[in-house]
């Protein structure tokens, strides 16, 4: 799928559009590896970004937790919402202090968010929610109870206006300044899986799954 997400006023990348990326098979490769997103919102006023999980299913991102959490709150009355992504994926040492730079994978989503409410929608958002984090979890688990259900808010934002921007490669430095004696390149960054750690409650006998001792991201 090459759809290309129209740019709108908000979207316009201003500075290195060039970085820019509206390509929907490129936003949902950064929102399927990245864990965490940042929910900003106002509330009476006042900005506020939060930090959260997220799944994506089809064109839509999902947020969920407490039906008592302001930040859900806040983005049931369909509020707008701005949703950020970031993946990081090296430092770049330049021959100057200024040219010093990160190489990295974002996303950027605006929108307002609805509340989902049919029990099979939610029942699926949160089987995303796992399977997003810890691919063949699900049928592993208890599933939620009703009241777990209930418990839980889950939102949903339609992925129609966003922009993903990129840097990759090699430090770009003055002309005058590739002379210089100093180290300049990049230091690759990943995120890694360490091995995993048994609950000290976990009854005897049972083995670590195949998804948990294999797990890697990206
Ligand atoms: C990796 C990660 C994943 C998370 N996943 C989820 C999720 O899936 N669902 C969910 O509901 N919550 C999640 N959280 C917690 C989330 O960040 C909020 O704490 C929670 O949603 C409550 O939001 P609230 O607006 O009701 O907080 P409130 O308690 O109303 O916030 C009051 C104040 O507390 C402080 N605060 C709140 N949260 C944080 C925070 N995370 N770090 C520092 N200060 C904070 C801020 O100053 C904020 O203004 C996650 C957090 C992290 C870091």
């Amino acid at each position: 799928m090459r759809e290309l997400l129209q740019t709108t006023a908000r979207t316009k990348l201003r500075r290195l559009p060039e970085r820019g990326r509206f390509e929907r098979n490129t936003i949902y490769q950064i929102l399927d590896e990245a864990f965490v997103c940042h929910v900003g919102f106002t509330v009476d006023a006042l900005p506020f970004v939060i930090p959260t999980a997220y799944a994506r299913v089809g064109d839509r991102l999902l947020v969920h937790g407490s039906a008592a959490s302001r930040m859900l709150r806040a983005l049931a009355w369909e509020a707008d919402v701005c949703v950020t992504v970031t993946l990081l994926d090296g430092l770049v040492l330049a021959r100057s202090a200024f040219h010093h730079s990160m190489n990295y994978r974002s996303v950027v989503i605006f929108g307002r968010a609805k509340v989902v409410s049919d029990k099979q929608e939610k029942l699926e958002a949160l089987r995303a929610f796992t399977e997003h984090v810890v691919p063949g979890r699900w049928q592993d688990v208890r599933q939620p109870s009703e009241n777990e259900l209930k418990a839980t808010l889950v939102l949903s934002l339609d992925i129609d206006e966003a922009s993903a921007k990129m840097r990759e490669g090699a430090p770009v430095d003055d002309d005058r300044d590739y002379e210089s004696d100093v180290w300049a390149g990049v230091i690759p960054l990943r995120l890694m899986a360490g091995a995993p750690v048994d609950d000290v409650k976990l009854s005897k006998g049972i083995a670590v799954p195949r998804y948990a001792s294999i797990y890697k991201r990206g």
